[in-house]
């Protein structure tokens, strides 16, 4: 990590004044805690990215190569004739300030230039110089301003202090989407090779062996088979966990975290026992073994050529549908993207819930179901048997996570699913929620160790408003249904609000589900089932946690 992590202390005092002088005139600064190293030259060479080379952003100098300037305007030029939304958010803004406080860098950090306004601005502004008449004229009287190495080390700054989370967009009265304006950033720096390590190397593995980490098929079979023989020791009952399977009614894609980290792992154990109980005609890929998709962070080219295996897989083992994992930005590309970028799957059948009947006409033209929808389904049409009280260890609040709530309305699916697998299901306040939801600070691939310090500060007002049901409901559980929440939020967690934990909604639901034959005294976790005869557990039901009130807040 670049430089000694902070304390809540001193992160949850921020000044909100703002500098005396002009904004373009403050200069960046890269100090430790708040930015991420630079990608890994072999990655970068790996996915034949432009101008690879080592370098730091702690570098003085960044050996950018010799004509960036021109490289960086014409790939705006270019954007700007591609991308008419792009055009039109540069020329828009009103500068009223409606988004000015809902963005949870600023809120976390006071720092202006993370205000959206602001952060557009970075761009505008260049946009403005070189592409209107008043900005040639006029420069810094009409907020021009020429593009500099300071400029350069600006945008890298501030394009990854930006979540991409689009919580500013649900506030701007002109629709103004500022994490679009952040990807096109993104892409222009990475068009003079100013990626970053967290994005850059996990897609370079998913190019490798088709998830994040690098796992070969036979690891990925081997993360399955143990998750098999765990869930049989827990339950009882020996399900099958069947890869590649040609011909199976429907692929199951999940973000790799869900076979190699904690606390997806639960989340993996709850879907294996669905499945099933319900006798499910699925099958997994070693090749799409990754639902996950960092070339959103990177460029829409990138983007593309991630996202097209997941299509070329279903082809191949000749399913009729997909069905995805619980995973953020998967979705957002799976439901903003997909059809047009690698569709369409006209080779595809419109899904149909082959145990309920239902058809979810909405996925038509991506084909592609999310787990949630498919288990709401189930549960709705009385298909499951759910023991509400093996949950009463935990007292449960979500959070949506950013993708599946604003990119594609996600928001009573996971809700009805928590409410019929548990007895204490608590929500945040409302303008912390649904669409108005607070990122966990860290996603679009800037979870990095090296940006601890602007993680946690990004992640505050989430903390928050968990920290207000912490208090006030006895909250110890926070569900969630996105791979980089689950890996984010606990040392967020841990950080600003110690004793809440984190699970997907699927480790809820695989706890609740009574299996067929199922023998049970522990729960997906290996804790006492609370409610089962002899478990420790038993008698756990209505008693509050015991609740670690933070005065770090
Ligand atoms: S809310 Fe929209 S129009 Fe107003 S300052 Fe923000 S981006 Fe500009
Ligand atoms: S997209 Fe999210 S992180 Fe980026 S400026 Fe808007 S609110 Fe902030």
């Amino acid at each position: 990590m670049a430089g000694a992590k902070p304390k809540p202390e001193k992160l949850s005092s921020v000044d909100y004044h703002p500098p005396s002088q002009s904004w373009m005139d403050v200069p960046p600064n890269v100090r430790p805690g708040t930015f991420n190293w630079a990608a890994n030259p072999a990655n970068a060479a790996y996915l034949d990215l432009p101008h690879v080379r080592k370098w730091q952003p702690t570098d003085e100098d960044w050996k950018l190569p010799d004509n960036w300037q021109q490289i960086v305007l014409e790939g705006l030029a270019d954007r700007l004739q591609k991308y008419r939304s792009l055009k039109l958010f540069m020329d828009i803004c009103v500068r009223c300030g409606a988004c000015a406080d809902k963005c949870h860098f600023f809120l976390g950090s006071g720092d202006p230039k993370n205000m959206p306004v602001l952060r557009a601005e970075l761009l505008r502004s260049v946009y403005r110089r070189d592409f209107t008449t008043a900005g040639k004229i006029l420069g810094k009287l009409a907020g021009a301003r020429p593009l500099t190495p300071q400029v350069i080390k600006e945008w890298f700054l501030y394009f990854y202090q930006c979540t991409e989370c689009r919580r500013c967009s649900v506030f701007c009265p002109y629709g103004i989407d500022t994490a679009e304006i952040t990807m096109m950033g993104r892409e222009l720096l990475n068009s003079i090779g100013l990626g970053i390590d967290w994005i850059t190397t996990p897609a370079a593995n998913c190019f490798r062996t088709g998830n994040h980490l690098g796992i070969q098929p036979h690891g990925f079979k081997d993360s399955l088979d143990f998750a098999v023989d765990e869930l049989a020791e827990i339950t009882g009952v020996r399900v099958e966990a069947p890869i590649n399977r040609k011909g199976a009614e429907i692929l199951f894609v999940s973000p790799s975290a869900d076979y190699f980290a904690s606390p997806h792992y639960y989340t993996l154990l709850g879907y294996l026992a669905l499945f099933h109980e319900i006798g499910l005609d699925y099958t997994w890929s070693a090749y799409a073994s990754e639902g996950g998709n960092f070339g959103l962070f990177h460029s829409s080219d990138m983007m593309k050529r991630l996202n097209a295996k997941i299509y070329a897989e279903a082809r191949r083992l000749g399913v009729k549908w997909i069905l995805g994992g619980e995973c953020g930005h998967m979705w957002r590309v799976l439901h903003q993207y997909m059809d047009t970028m690698n569709g369409p799957a006209d080779f595809l059948e419109e899904p149909v819930s082959p145990i309920t009947g239902t058809k979810f006409d909405h996925a038509r033209a991506t084909k592609m179901v999310h787990i949630c929808e498919f288990t709401s389904d189930l549960i709705a049409n009385g298909k499951l048997k759910l023991e509400k009280s093996r949950n009463d260890n935990v007292r449960v609040t979500f959070h949506d996570s950013c993708n599946p709530a604003r990119a594609m309305g996600l928001l009573d699916e996971p809700r009805y699913c928590i409410d019929h697998a548990c007895n204490h299901f608590f929500e945040m306040p409302e303008n912390t929620i649904r669409e108005q939801t607070f990122c966990c600070g860290s996603g679009s691939g800037i979870g990095t160790d090296e940006n601890f310090e602007m993680r946690m500060r990004g992640g505050f007002p989430r903390a928050n408003a968990v920290k207000y049901v912490h208090e006030i409901h006895g909250v110890n559980m926070l569900a969630c249904i996105c791979a980089i929440d689950k890996a984010t939020l606990p040392p967020l967690l841990e950080f600003w609000v110690p004793g809440v934990e984190v699970c997907g909604v699927h480790e809820l639901i695989g706890n609740a589900l009574v299996m067929k034959g199922e023998h049970r005294v522990s729960d997906l976790r290996g804790e006492p089932l609370p409610g089962q005869a002899g478990a420790d557990g038993e008698g756990a039901a209505d008693q509050p946690a015991e609740k670690e009130v933070s005065k770090d807040v």
